[in-house]
């Protein structure tokens, strides 16, 4: 169905403001925000406009009870100038999984990404065109109700973000193996992009980095045995025979990028094993000179090589090759986004002008 969207465009653009060689991650924002509002029953007061500070109420429930979720995606543009979405059905149907959890209300899937293509249209110059620049979208819905008392809201916004990125050039991470606090446990939320689970997260983080480690990789919550992730990447495992990758269990994120690099790997003849992938196993085939690359998965930094991990005391330091398995999987991924590489799972969805729409 059509949607019809409020569209107020800013006077004047900022674009020209921006140095897109240089940008620093979550700091620069596109000229116009989508937003919508729940009034209890449906999806209101649909508009695109310049973005701008938003008052709100002190009691505003998501700030009280933490009913707030988000997405995160990123666009890019072919080379004959058009907008190019991906996977955005996969992000459309993850942000009802999590609202689902969360009580919140579910976004058409069809409202969801004809959000996403007008605010693309509209910023369409925001999108970079250099090799592994995007235009970052963070769709993020909230609890919107003025009310002190624990239940659900009744009324929530929605809005979709637009951030120009740059590439991400990313040094190996080293990671600490957390055997104290959790992220995640069975029948938790730790499937659902929630806002609370990045504060929860956020101590233990800090106690990495004091040790010396960049980011935390989260172990199950009953035995500390089984790997889950790490920071907000899924986390890989390439060995000699295969490549090793938790399953979706219920306490991890359905990463998209995941996905994709999954169908990768086996399109590039490479035998994954999703399931339950103990740390005692990777410390084994580190012992026996099995484990070849390591390496996190996500939208932001799309991979993230990991070349040293800590456990029990002990430092176990993996090759992070610059023209490796993880290497190949970065720019398999950034050119199909792109349009450079041929996408074979129609992956990339096209944004053309509607000319009807966008008035
Ligand atoms: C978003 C996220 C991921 C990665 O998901 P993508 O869809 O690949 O971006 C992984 N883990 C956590 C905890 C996340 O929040």
């Amino acid at each position: 169905m059509a949607y019809s969207i409020k569209i107020t465009k800013a006077a004047q653009s900022k674009v020209s403001e921006v140095d897109f060689s240089n940008i620093p991650f979550g700091k620069i924002f596109s000229d116009h925000i989508f937003v919508a509002d729940y009034d209890g029953k449906q999806w209101t007061n649909l508009e695109i406009k310049p973005l701008e500070k938003m008052p709100l109420h002190p009691a505003t429930m998501a700030w009280h009870y933490g009913q707030a979720i988000f997405e995160g995606m990123k666009a890019g543009k072919s080379a004959d100038g058009v907008p190019l979405l991906f996977r955005p059905q996969l992000h459309a149907q993850r942000m009802n999984a999590s609202a689902k959890r969360m009580c919140m209300p579910e976004i058409p899937e069809d409202l969801f990404i004809q959000a996403l293509e007008q605010l693309l249209l509209i910023d369409k110059d925001w999108i970079p065109t250099q090799s592994d620049s995007a235009l970052y979208l963070r769709p993020v819905m909230m609890a919107t109700d003025e009310f002190i008392g624990v239940r659900s809201s009744e009324t929530f916004r929605f809005m979709i973000l637009a951030l120009p990125s740059g590439p991400y050039y990313n040094k190996p991470v080293g990671l600490w193996v957390e055997e104290h606090f959790v992220r995640a446990a069975d029948g938790g939320v730790g499937e659902a992009k929630a806002a609370g689970n990045y504060g929860a997260a956020l101590y233990p983080t800090k106690l990495a980095r004091d040790k010396g480690y960049d980011q935390v990789m989260w172990m199950d919550a009953r035995d500390f045995k089984y790997v889950q992730e790490s920071g907000t990447m899924n986390v890989f495992f390439l060995t000699k025979n295969a490549v090793l990758t938790p399953n979706l269990s219920g306490t991890i994120l359905r990463g998209i990028t995941r996905d994709s690099i999954i169908q990768i790997l086996k399109d590039n003849g490479y035998k994954v094993e999703e399931r339950p992938v103990s740390i005692d196993e990777i410390i084994e085939a580190h012992t026996k000179g099995e484990l070849l690359e390591v390496f996190g998965t996500g939208t932001a930094a799309v991979i993230a090589q990991i070349h040293r991990i800590g456990y029990h005391g002990k430092d176990y330091h993996i090759n992070a090759p610059e023209d490796g398995v993880a290497a190949m999987l970065k720019s398999s991924i950034n050119g199909i986004r792109q349009g450079r590489l041929q996408d074979k799972h129609d992956w990339v969805w096209p944004v053309e002008q509607k000319s009807a729409v966008l008035a």
